[in-house]
């Protein structure tokens, strides 16, 4: 048989891969404690199920235009005005299936064959494999624990090359939880601005922010860089609908025009009654967003200190989402059972499949061999009981 190259060379995404093996696992009775899935453990607010359920019971079951409807577009405008300061219309908007959908689509709306992409690592792990689909180049910036994860801009600086073309830019960041201050995405707006480059800015952990940090959209700090910056957003985070694949873009009607010729012609409209759930979830109450807000803060204190009290582990407070992403690098080169830790993802496989059976994320999907993710959008006595067998598993290590 044969497949394509492309198909070929595009890599599983680890995150859904372990989460489902997680899962697998469960089902065989196996107890498994997860930190692998990145999606909040709470439902999805009522008021948003019972908004769709009548939207399907009274029959919106048809396609909707390909970038959805106007009733949506119109709730989108609002909430980037009411809670980012940005005025777009309409015809700025797209929503898609999912926020990741959105940034393929805007990848490839984009990005030429050769042109460069620069990624701030660690990366969320689809950037990469979405850069390859379009035929680009990721030009990675390696950031580690000294700038808290966060790319300077000096070494943004020192990315650019005559053919780079967007930044793909995620604040709060996705795995390490790092939230730059407006101050700082103010230098990369000049940056930008300066060399002419589109900012992808994926915003999808806006709401889940900590110790009064701010969110600042990029686009929201003068004309220029609202030119090239295509925000991106969902519900997925903030309302607990991952399941239900909605996510959208703001961005200048010709990229978002581009954007929509690509939807039109490969998934069409995101789901006719989720558009009129996400409707309800935007200008609807805000209420369980700041719940699920607050019971993250407090399962975050659990874990990080919990983290930070296993020798060889080293957990940076995280500023926003919900994961922690400690170095594990004091434990490669130990042993247990006749395997050697060799690198984040063999420690994550000696959690998984060892006796301590927990699902953690490798940074090596990220970008990062020496750190791990734990999602802590799981409940408290998950997280103190995977601590715990964490901190067992980590006891038996010989050197
Ligand atoms: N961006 C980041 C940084 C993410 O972690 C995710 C994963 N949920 C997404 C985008 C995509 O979210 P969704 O497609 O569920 O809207
Ligand atoms: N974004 C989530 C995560 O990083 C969900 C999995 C995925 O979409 O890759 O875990």
């Amino acid at each position: 048989m044969k497949i394509s190259q492309r198909a070929i060379n595009t890599a599983p995404s680890p995150t859904l891969a372990i989460t489902s093996k997680a899962k697998a696992m469960k089902a065989e009775g196996i107890d498994v404690i997860s930190f692998g899935a990145g999606e909040p453990d709470f439902d999805t607010p009522q008021n948003v199920k019972d908004a769709a359920c009548k939207a399907l019971a009274a029959g919106f079951t048809k396609y909707t235009p390909s970038s959805g409807t106007v009733e949506l577009k119109k709730a989108i405008c609002a909430k980037l005005k009411r809670d980012n300061g940005l005025d777009y219309v309409p015809a700025q908007i797209i929503a898609s299936n999912g926020a990741k959908h959105s940034i393929y689509n805007a990848v490839l709306t984009l990005c030429d064959p050769g042109d460069e992409v620069i990624i701030p690592t660690p990366y969320w792990v689809s950037y990469p494999e979405m850069v390859k689909l379009a035929d680009g180049i990721s030009v990675y910036v390696q950031t580690n624990e000294s700038t808290g994860f966060k790319m300077t801009p000096e070494m943004l600086k020192a990315a650019i090359t005559p053919k780079t073309r967007i930044l793909i830019f995620n604040s709060p960041s996705n795995p390490t939880g790092a939230v730059y201050s407006g101050d700082e995405i103010a230098e990369i707006a000049k940056i930008a601005v300066a060399n002419n480059i589109y900012v992808i800015s994926d915003e999808i952990y806006e709401k889940i922010i900590y110790d009064g940090n701010k969110h600042v959209s990029i686009a929201s700090l003068g004309d220029d860089i609202k030119k090239l910056a295509i925000t991106v957003n969902g519900l997925s985070k903030s309302h607990s609908m991952t399941g239900w694949r909605v996510g959208y873009i703001a961005a200048e009607q010709e990229i978002v025009g581009g954007m929509t010729r690509i939807q039109d012609n490969t998934t069409s409209n995101p789901v006719s009654f989720v558009q009129v759930g996400a409707e309800e979830a935007l200008n609807g109450p805000q209420d369980t967003v700041e719940k699920m807000r607050i019971a993250f803060d407090e399962r975050r204190k659990v874990i990080v200190d919990g983290l930070n009290a296993i020798p060889g582990i080293v957990c940076p407070n995280p500023g926003g989402a919900f994961y922690v992403f400690p170095n594990i690098s004091a434990l490669i080169g130990k042993k247990c059972d006749g395997k050697t830790i060799i690198d984040a993802e063999s420690f994550a496989d000696y959690l998984l499949t060892g006796d301590a059976k927990v699902a953690v994320i490798p940074g090596n999907g990220f970008g990062a061999p020496q750190n791990i993710r734990l999602s802590y959008a799981t409940s408290m006595d998950n997280i103190k009981k995977g601590i715990e067998r964490i901190s067992a598993a980590v006891a038996k290590l010989e050197d």
